[in-house]
């Protein structure tokens, strides 16, 4: 996992998606505590986000404050960056999901990451999350400080009525200390959050199924855009006419590249 998304550590511990959002945001707050910033509290959520995002973050300590989504669906950068603005002194995260949960990859994330980065210096929490396989290249330890993957939605797991699914969480150098340990077993970092699943490793044994598919689709692949430029032409060609769709972002392709 860290060679695909390019972090230096990875949980496999988070045994869903609202457990990897917890585990992320955890990680999170116990770097800013042991930086003595008790007080970076705010987690700045798009309104386009998953409806765990808030929960997650608030079950964490956190207070969460909603960024406004333009026409497309796209996070509304200028509300982003005075909500950003005026939380400054005690912002601790973003949780973006990536494409968001509308099918919608955010053409601003880039600049987004930077703002946080480069005026706040907090920590942001990217939440690549990728609903069909392919683009993973907006992970990466230099734009976000966390990246959550959901391996029932990009991995090929089933996870539907309730079977067990993987939320693991990579993480970068900054965050690597604090990724969760366990009472019995030796893992996580060297000042790790406390246990968020009752396995060391989560629901390890359906590894072998993301492991396989992974195999199977090789390195080249994960770069695979022609599978995600069809899918666009798909939907613009195809569904547009007969179904009314939320957001649809640009529908050219452009942002894909
Ligand atoms: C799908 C999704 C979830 C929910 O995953 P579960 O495994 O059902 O908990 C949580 N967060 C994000 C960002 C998701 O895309």
């Amino acid at each position: 996992m860290c060679k695909i998304t390019g972090f230096t550590a990875c949980s496999l511990q988070p045994t869903s998606g609202a457990q990897g959002e917890y585990a992320g945001l955890l990680t999170i707050r116990a770097y800013h505590l042991d930086r003595g910033d008790q007080h970076r509290v705010i987690t700045l959520i798009p309104s386009s986000g998953h409806g765990t995002n808030p929960a997650s973050a608030v079950m964490v300590g956190m207070d969460v404050i909603v960024v406004k989504c333009d026409e497309q669906g796209n996070i509304d950068i200028e509300d982003w960056c005075s909500k950003a603005e005026q939380y400054k002194d005690t912002l601790s995260a973003l949780m973006v999901t990536y494409p968001s949960t509308h099918g919608v990859f955010e053409e601003g994330i880039r600049e987004i990451c930077e703002i946080i980065h480069q005026n706040w210096r907090s920590c942001v929490h990217g939440w690549s999350q990728h609903e069909c396989p392919g683009r993973i290249d907006f992970a990466g330890s230099d734009r976000a400080d966390v990246c959550h993957l959901n391996f029932h939605k990009t991995f090929a797991i089933p996870h539907g009525g309730g079977g067990p699914g993987m939320g693991p969480i990579c993480v970068n150098d900054k965050l690597a200390p604090y990724l969760p340990g366990h009472p019995v077993a030796t893992t996580g970092g060297s000042k790790g959050v406390y246990a968020v699943s009752a396995a060391p490793w989560g629901s390890a044994s359906i590894l072998l199924i993301s492991y396989a598919y992974i195999k199977m689709l090789g390195k080249i692949e994960w770069q695979m855009r022609p599978a995600m430029l069809s899918e666009c032409q798909l939907y613009e060609s195809k569904t547009e006419k007969s179904y009314k769709i939320l957001y649809t972002g640009k529908m050219d392709g452009q942002h894909m590249r």
